[in-house]
């Protein structure tokens, strides 16, 4: 109902991701803005179980547009799984009449969220935040552009080491069930192979791609593997077969692992968390409940939770292309 929400909460839970810090300042400063009063609520769902919930002004929020991670901390919450646990986080914030309930993070959070409404009518809106960009309905999820720019600058790096050396470079990126990651930074890296989960070309095309760079003169190639491709069983079982079959390579691999959630956000994470974190305290106030903040052809949207979550976030095809014809 329009003009019932009187006291906003707001949590980042799941993974972190750069970006979440502007998000929740700009929730704060949007129930400010619009004279709502403001909670944080501290690790998640496990914090709202726990009652660390404290008020929040304009002013808590202060520089913290810049810092990657998030403020309130994130926690994976087994309790909140159980009806029980979910009772004790309802009565919290019963107990500060808190009326609504702004949730940062992925698709697990999101299935809380929606639990949670279903449960006891209570209103809450989803704002993406997963560097994976595995959500539909949004284009860009909070910290994705900053993660493939975080695995350029390390591909770039690797890159002066492999062709001083001559060396072929498997480089595991982010991305169990999705390949956004992989695919782009890659382009972005000049790789001559993106492995994804989405398409499994086959151990073969992978051979047969790199020996036609090795009698093209080149002097050094990175293949970039998501994490859950299945070409091979893992990076380094993929390497093992590549440097055994093709033995003038010297293989080397390079998981990089959680620095890629880390640093300060990109300009465009901070921009796109601005817009989120305004749209979700004004969705709520229009009356709306249920639903994810995305961002689709720069305009902002609203979909339902379920789907956020069980609708699929398809790679871009053309991009596989894009890979195929630059690797020549
Ligand atoms: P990421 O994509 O980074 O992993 P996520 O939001 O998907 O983020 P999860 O660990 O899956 O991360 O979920 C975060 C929290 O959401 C869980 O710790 C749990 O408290 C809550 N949650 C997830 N699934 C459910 C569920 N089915 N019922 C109730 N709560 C849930």
């Amino acid at each position: 109902m329009p003009n019932e929400i009187k006291k906003v909460a707001v949590l980042t839970s799941g993974g972190d991701a750069p970006g979440m810090n502007a998000a929740v300042r700009a929730v704060v400063r949007a129930s400010c803005y619009h004279q709502l009063e403001c909670f944080g609520v501290f690790q998640g769902y496990q914090g709202l179980i726990e009652n660390k919930i404290e008020p929040f002004s304009a002013r808590s929020v202060n520089n913290i547009v810049n810092k990657g991670g998030t403020i309130l901390k994130s926690a994976r919450s087994l309790e909140f799984r159980t009806p029980e646990g979910r009772k004790k986080a309802h009565k919290n914030l019963l107990a500060l009449s808190i009326d609504a309930l702004v949730v940062i993070g992925g698709d697990g959070s999101f299935t809380g969220a929606m639990i949670f409404q279903s449960e006891f009518d209570f209103p809450v809106i989803g704002i993406p935040g997963t560097i994976d960009n595995d959500i539909y309905g949004t284009q860009y999820t909070l910290g994705y552009d900053t993660a493939i720019n975080t695995v350029v600058e390390v591909i770039d790096k690797i890159r002066d080491t492999a062709s001083s050396h001559n060396r072929l470079f498997f480089v595991e990126v982010m991305g169990r069930d999705a390949g956004h990651i992989a695919l782009n930074s890659g382009i972005g890296a000049g790789a001559e192979e993106i492995l994804i989960p989405e398409e499994n070309r086959g151990l073969e095309q992978l051979l047969e791609s790199l020996k036609r760079s090795e009698k093209s003169g080149k002097s050094s190639s990175i293949v970039v593997v998501a994490e859950g491709d299945k070409t091979g069983d893992n990076v380094f079982e993929l390497a093992a077969y590549v440097e055994k079959n093709l033995p003038y390579y010297e293989v080397r691999v390079s998981v990089l692992g959680h620095m890629q959630r880390g640093g300060s956000p990109s300009c465009f994470d901070r921009v796109l968390a601005s817009r989120m974190g305004i749209h979700a305290v004004e969705s709520l106030l229009d009356g709306k409940s249920n639903v994810m903040v995305g961002v689709i052809n720069d305009k902002m949207q609203l979909t339902p939770l379920d789907q956020a979550i069980k609708g699929e976030s398809a790679i871009n095809k053309e991009l596989l292309r894009v890979t195929d014809i630059l690797s020549i």
